[in-house]
This record gives C-alpha cells, structure tokens and sequence, in this order.
C-alpha cells in the first residue's frame, strides 16, 4: 500500500487531488508555450505521518513513498542496481571515501528506466495505451522497453542526431521513432503538440511529475544500500535537471518521514557548452544556453525543463553546480574504465569529471563520501570515445 498524497505546485503551493491533474500547475502553466523553463511543476506530497507509522527499515516497504500503486506496476524490473566504493578511483582523487551507484546496469542502460517505469505505471492504472515522449535518446530507449513489456504504445520524438545504439533500441522494442531534424528541445516542442492534438499520455521530463518521483528511487536506494546513512554528497550530471530533482526529493521525502534529519549535498555538473541550471545556479538569473553542443548527448539541452526545481534542489541542499570540458569528460571516460571496470557513457562520466576542480576548490572535502551517480552506460554511444579519444 502507498501513502496517500497531493499533488503541491513548487510555484504556487496549490495543491490537487490527482484525479484533478495529469502534467503542470493549472492556474500556473496556464499561458505556457515551449522555449522556457516549465512552470507549475508538480511534486507529490506524501502523508508522512501514514510513512511513519509503517515504515520498518527491518522490512523496508517502498510502496509506502510510490505515487503509484504496486499492483499497477509493469512487470519489467528496474533500478536495484549496485552502490559500492571505488578506491582506486578514490586514491587517484586523494578522497578517502568514494562510491558509485551504477544506474548503467538498468534494463535499457540507463537511469530513465525508472522515470518510465512509473510513468507506464500511471498510464496502466489510468487505461492509458499510448505514450509519446521526446528524449535526447534514453528516455525513448527506456520508454520503448517498459511499453514494450506492457504491452503499450510508445510514440517517440527523437533528435535525428541521437546515437545510433539509442535508436536502435527503439526500434527492436517496438516504438514508433519519429526523428526530428532538430534539437532535443524541437522534438520536447513536438510532443507536446502531440498529446495535444492526438492525446495519450505525455512522458515529457518534469511535465509529468511522476519523471521525478520515478528517479527519487534512485536516492532511496542509495540511502537502503549505504546502510541508512546520508553520504556527504552526490554528484548528478545534469541536463533537464530531473534527476537532480528526483535524488532531492528521495531524501526530502525521507527526512519529512523522520528516517534521517539530514540531506546529502547535490552537486549539478553540466557540460560547459549546456550550461543553463550552472549559471542559473550562480547567477540566480535564467538564460538558455546559447549552443549546447556537447559530446555527452544526454545532458545537452538549450532550456533544461527543470530548470527552477534543479536551482532550488542545488541551494536547499546546500551544494553547488559546476561546468566540465569536453576533454574532461573525454579523460573521465577512460579513467573511470580503467580504474574502476566501468565504462559510463559521456553524460554519466562527467560526473567523475568534475572531482578534480571540486576538490581543489573546496567543494568536497577529501575525507568525506562522495557518491558518483553513473546515469548511462557506455555501450549506449561507442562513437563517441572512438571518435574523440586518444586512450
Ligand atoms: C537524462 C540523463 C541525464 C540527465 O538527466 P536530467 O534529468 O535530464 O537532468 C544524465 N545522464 C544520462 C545518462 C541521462 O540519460
Ligand atoms: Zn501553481
């Protein structure tokens, strides 16, 4: 059984039955057109007294923190996936306590599992058949192959651009792939009209809020594996800014249902050329990043959807956000591989890339844990590294 809850706007502070919403704020996404940051992004709100009550980490019930229900659920296992020390990794850094949840050994190779996961959950539990996303690539992926296993439609709008591995993944499991001859930002555009015209159940990152309470698992699980402990601080390559959220919220949730009365620091990466949450989060004025170009497809975004919810997430949790080079997340790839028998793709390596400058910055102390959450795996993008590395 789940705790019961309300949809809370993080604009407003509205709050909704779920039978009254589906994606944005009412009142607050009212006069909303794509090309700026959602607004009126919706986050569950648990009775957390009904958590604790329940909850016994001796027999730990997750149900209890799902905004769907189990019986609903698809049957194509996610997420559970290893949270261990790197050491070796650790001691090239000099930090003492380094550790990784490696989310690339998901169905599909990525974190996007879970978001779809939940999103396929609600689309079963409300009689919804078709589901249309857009994705940089793993979110589609991930999509095709829970609508695969549920025996759903998934309607995709992808970058014509996406790697080759995420495309194909699309295919064998079934989607209708629908390239766009443009950026991730046209096909979010597009799918959006898609809904709107044609219906089914939009998948769209933040616009659904069940994308973030489908990646908060990833933070439950983290703070299950670490033995009930909040570590110091997690490092979340960026793009939309959800998974950011969904980690934030994992340990929200926790701390309102008294499991842990504190949170880790969430350190943002962002490749240097998409960079529009980092400025944000310095500046504390939005602007798109002008031309996000990047090798790491899967964080490369013009206006991140997320934008105000991932700022926030930074600041509450007392962490920072920082850039990284294309050649850092180069360098990254290959490091991790060799230290660690990990291979990430590039949007997930960038946070590895970032350890460097934040501990010659102060931004980790060296004797904390640091927890890399590795989103992608690497046999998602081949080219890449083949194309722009020297080993
Ligand atoms: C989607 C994705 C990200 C970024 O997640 P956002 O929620 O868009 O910030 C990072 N790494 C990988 C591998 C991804 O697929
Ligand atoms: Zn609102």
């Amino acid at each position: 059984m789940n705790a019961p809850f309300l949809y809370r706007c993080s604009d407003c502070g509205r709050e909704y039955e779920r039978s009254q919403v589906t994606y944005l704020c009412p009142s607050c996404s009212a006069g909303y057109r794509p090309g700026i940051p959602l607004p009126g992004v919706l986050s569950a709100r648990f009775d957390y007294d009904f958590i604790r009550r329940r909850f016994r980490p001796s027999e730990p019930d997750w149900e209890l923190f799902s905004a769907v229900e189990a019986e609903f659920y698809p049957p194509f296992p996610v997420g559970r996936t290893p949270f261990f020390p790197i050491d070796a990794l650790g001691r090239h850094f000099g930090l003492a306590s380094l550790w990784v949840k490696n989310d690339g050994l998901n169905p599909s190779g990525s974190l996007k599992d879970r978001a779809s996961f939940l999103v396929v959950a609600e689309a079963i539990r409300r009689r919804e058949d078709l589901i249309v996303t857009a994705s940089t690539g793993n979110a589609a992926a991930a999509l095709a192959a829970v609508c695969a296993a549920a025996g759903k439609k998934a309607v995709i709008y992808v970058p014509a651009a996406a790697p080759p591995a995420k495309r194909l993944q699309m295919k064998v499991f079934g989607a209708e792939v629908l390239p766009v001859d443009g950026t991730y930002d046209d096909a979010f555009a597009l799918s959006l009209e898609h809904t709107r015209v044609r219906g089914g159940l939009n998948r769209n990152t933040a616009y659904h809020p069940l994308t973030i309470e489908g990646k908060k698992t990833a933070g439950l699980e983290i703070f299950e594996q670490n033995g009930w402990r909040v570590p110091d601080v997690i490092l979340v390559p960026v793009g939309d800014g959800v998974i950011l959220a969904g980690i934030a919220k994992a340990f929200a949730d926790l701390r309102e249902a008294g499991l842990t009365d504190r949170v880790p620091r969430l350190v943002a990466v962002q490749a240097a050329s998409s960079d529009a949450i980092h400025r944000y989060v310095h500046t504390g004025v939005y602007r798109d990043a002008r031309n996000p170009v990047t090798c790491a497809d899967s964080i490369s975004v013009r206006t991140p959807s997320n934008a105000h919810g991932a700022r926030r997430a930074v600041l509450e949790s007392g962490g920072t956000s920082v850039t990284v080079s294309e050649e850092e997340i180069r360098s990254a790839i290959f490091l991790l591989g060799r230290l660690t028998g990990l291979f990430a793709e590039p949007a997930a390596a960038a946070a590895a890339a970032a350890l460097p400058a934040l501990r010659d910055s102060g931004g980790i102390d060296p004797q904390e844990q640091i927890v890399l959450l590795l989103t992608g795996n690497g046999l998602k993008d081949t080219e890449t590294p083949l194309r722009c590395l020297q080993p």
